[in-house]
């Protein structure tokens, strides 16, 4: 609001501490939110309690319109307070709370001057309702500027209005396509979309915003054409159609939410006051079920992940400067991806014929990332292909990415310890060779990190960050605050065979190799999985990482965790069956997109226990880790895994799921497995500590 001439703010205003009241030579008010002790402004009960007393001063002032402006430099309102979801206690409780809500923005929309909300940044769930109750919105035209709905992610929908008035604002397909899926889009988008009015560089964001309460022209509302959507006649097809697309990504029994949403406005639509009754009475319903509290349950444990990266020591410099040693199917991505981030790269390799491919792949990457062009060129700028290791003497963080053969990679260290900066961060992203072994060679052991991400770089969130005990706590800190400078999660653990995240995965992924060798479909075991709630079955995804690369992390792990290798995943890799990127794996593939023949097979009885075989065996693996304290506690295990492998968010994890469904009873079902199928299910010694 600089451009502004101010007058401060008013004598008579109630005193307020997250809301500021502000009033221009031409009468124009502003309402600044800065939410007190938060980098983010979301909307507690506090924060929209202090609203409302503001809304019902400015009813009694002589003023020309009303902005909302946010203070902080993030981004415009997060959204309602997530904490305070944890606390509800029953659903007539959640419903006085969405009411009062409802009631505030209502009135917001029943001022008689002209209201715009000034969007500099994210503007989500409530923080898009109550600028959906203004007359206009406006936004920065920047990439960090996030507008959606994206409730459902929390298993509820929106309840402040949200549903009717964007439905009322873009017509039906768009506003439920944006709410169904939680998606978020840009400014530009927004613009595009109808939701926003217009979309301006920052040094035009406030003369724009007066010009249209000056201006105030005709509020936006859907053409007739998108009106027409909601039309009784029209609604039961378009239900249908919504809950086609909804169903092949959640289930109504796991994520209750988006279908919860689609009754609403079948039923409701044709009246507004009976659609935010309907909204408000089933978002209410939503809010205490198992599922949303588990979604919030996993909403806060990424907040922790994230955290974990907030506890730099102050003494370390910021990443600027990032050098990677071996430029193949990871280095290379992890190059590209860091460069991506705005950092500086350096990506090395024996000879610029093995660098030329991730060059390719991050220019890929970056056309798909960043529109306009320019910004894909300047990420490129950022990303050096560099044979001679120049790069090493300038940066801040060096990851290995080489072979997986410790002696190479030992060599590797040494030279790297000579040359690099005292304080560089050393890393490695190696999968299975324990950090002691190779840390043994450095001047300095305490300085060598795991820093091992998943494969596809771009895609995975989790990165585990691997320390020995000789390992420096100050450099485990440093290593998980350069991964959330690159938007990732850290996940600290112990440098033990396979980490966390391929140890538990494994005895999953060959349990059902196992089911396959007698005689179960893929696709009948594929379901299970996928019925239990996990994104891919587990030979689809032994299939897309590459039978050769499960085989070889399985050899490792069966040796030193007592596992046996089914003859068949064997077999394949002899037979070069590699998976997707072979074209044959435990599917058929066609060659030319690497995509699944469908096939057909089902089994007319298939063996009732499954799934419980699949679950059990990775829950046995968890308690496992947990007593060889891999991990420091089953909340950030929970965490690794569904940021991991997704392992089904709406049960909150697998030690969540472990106990809501009873530790005794798991593990009496797992002595009954252990009796029928054999030692490979035998309860890990941690089930008698009770760990969780
Ligand atoms: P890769 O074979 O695709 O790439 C290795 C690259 O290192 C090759 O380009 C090779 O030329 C280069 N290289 C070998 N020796 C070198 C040296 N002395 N100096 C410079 N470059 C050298 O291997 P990858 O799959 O990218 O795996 C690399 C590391 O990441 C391994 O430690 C592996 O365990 C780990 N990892 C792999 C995956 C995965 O899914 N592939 C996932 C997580 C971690």
């Amino acid at each position: 609001m600089n451009t502004q001439q101010q007058t401060g703010i008013m004598n008579q205003a109630p005193a307020t501490r997250h809301w500021s009241l502000s009033i221009d030579v031409d009468a124009l008010a502003s309402l600044h939110l800065d939410v007190d002790g938060s980098s983010t402004n979301v909307l507690s009960a506090e924060v929209l309690g202090e609203f409302e007393q503001l809304l019902e001063y400015i009813e009694t002032q002589t003023v020309n319109g009303l902005m909302i402006v946010s203070d902080k430099s993030s981004g415009f309102i997060a959204g309602a307070d997530i904490k305070e979801f944890t606390r509800i206690q029953n659903e007539q409780e959640a419903l006085q709370l969405i009411q009062r809500g409802q009631t505030l923005f209502d009135r917001l929309e029943a001022l008689s001057i002209p209201t715009i909300s000034v969007i500099n940044g994210f503007c989500v769930g409530g923080g898009l309702e109550l600028a959906l109750a203004c007359d206009y919105r406006i936004a920065l035209d920047q990439p960090k500027t996030r507008i959606g709905l994206p409730e459902v992610k929390l298993g509820i929908h929106p309840g402040f209005g949200g549903s009717m008035r964007l439905n009322r604002l873009i017509g039906a397909v768009s506003a439920m396509s944006l709410m169904l899926t939680g998606r978020t889009v840009d400014a530009r988008q927004a613009k595009r979309l109808g939701i926003i009015d217009y979309a301006v560089p920052d040094r035009q964001l406030s003369s724009a915003a007066s010009a249209m309460l000056k201006t105030s022209p005709k509020p936006r509302r859907a053409s007739f054409l998108k009106a027409l959507q909601s039309n009784t006649l029209l609604r039961p097809m378009l239900s249908w159609l919504f809950r086609r697309q909804v169903a092949k990504q959640a289930s109504p029994n796991q994520y209750p939410a988006p279908y919860a949403l689609i009754d609403v406005w079948q039923l409701y639509a044709g009246s507004e006051r009976a659609m935010l009754d309907a909204e408000a009475r089933s978002a209410a319903k939503l809010i205490i079920t198992d599922t949303s509290k588990n979604l919030v349950r996993v909403f806060m444990l990424q907040e922790r992940l994230k955290s974990l990266g907030k506890q730099r020591d102050s003494s370390l410099n910021a990443v600027n400067h990032v050098h990677v040693v071996g430029a193949g199917t990871m280095g290379g991505d992890i190059a590209s991806w860091s460069a991506l981030r705005n950092l500086s790269v350096t990506l090395q390799d024996r000879e610029a014929k093995f660098i030329a491919p991730s060059i390719k792949r991050a220019s890929k990457l970056f056309n798909r990332k960043f529109k306009p062009a320019r910004l894909a060129h300047a990420a490129m700028d950022r990303l050096h292909p560099d044979l001679q290791g120049i790069g090493i003497k300038q940066a801040d963080v060096i990851i290995e990415a080489i072979v997986e053969n410790a002696e190479i990679k030992q060599d590797l260290f040494k030279s790297l310890e000579s040359q690099c900066k005292p304080d560089a961060i050393l890393a490695t992203n190696t999968s299975s060779i324990p950090l002691e072994t190779l840390n043994q060679v450095l001047q300095q052991p305490e300085r060598l990190v795991g820093i091992h991400f998943f494969n596809p770089v771009a895609r995975m969130q989790l990165v585990e960050i691997v320390s020995a005990a000789n390992t420096s706590p100050q450099v485990v800190s440093a290593a998980a605050a350069f991964v959330r400078q690159i938007d990732r999660l850290p996940l600290p653990v112990k440098s033990a065979p396979g980490f966390l995240i391929n140890r538990i995965l494994m005895p999953y992924l060959l349990e059902a190799v196992e089911l396959l060798s007698e005689g179960v479909p893929a696709e009948v075991i594929d379901q299970t999985a996928t019925d239990f709630g996990m994104p891919m079955g587990p030979i689809r995804l032994a299939d897309t990482v590459g039978l050769d690369i499960c085989l070889s992390v399985a050899n490792i792990l069966a040796d030193q965790l007592n596992m046996q290798v089914p003859v068949i995943l064997k077999q394949k890799v002899d037979d070069n069956h590699l998976g997707k990127k072979s074209g044959q794996g435990f599917y058929d593939y066609q060659p030319s997109r690497f995509k699944l023949k469908q096939t057909q097979k089902s089994m007319e009885h298939p063996p009732e226990d499954v799934e419980d075989r699949l679950i059990l065996r990775m829950l046995n693996e968890c308690i496992a880790c947990l007593r060889e304290e891999v991990i420091e506690d089953a909340d950030l295990l929970d965490a690794g895994m569904v940021f991991a492998t997704g392992f089904a968010p709406f049960t909150g994890g697998p030690m969540h799921y472990l106990h809501n469904r009873g530790r005794d009873s798991v593990m009496q079902r797992l002595t009954e497995l252990e009796s029928r199928y054999g030692e490979r299910f035998h309860p890990d010694p941690g089930w008698t500590q009770r760990l969780v």
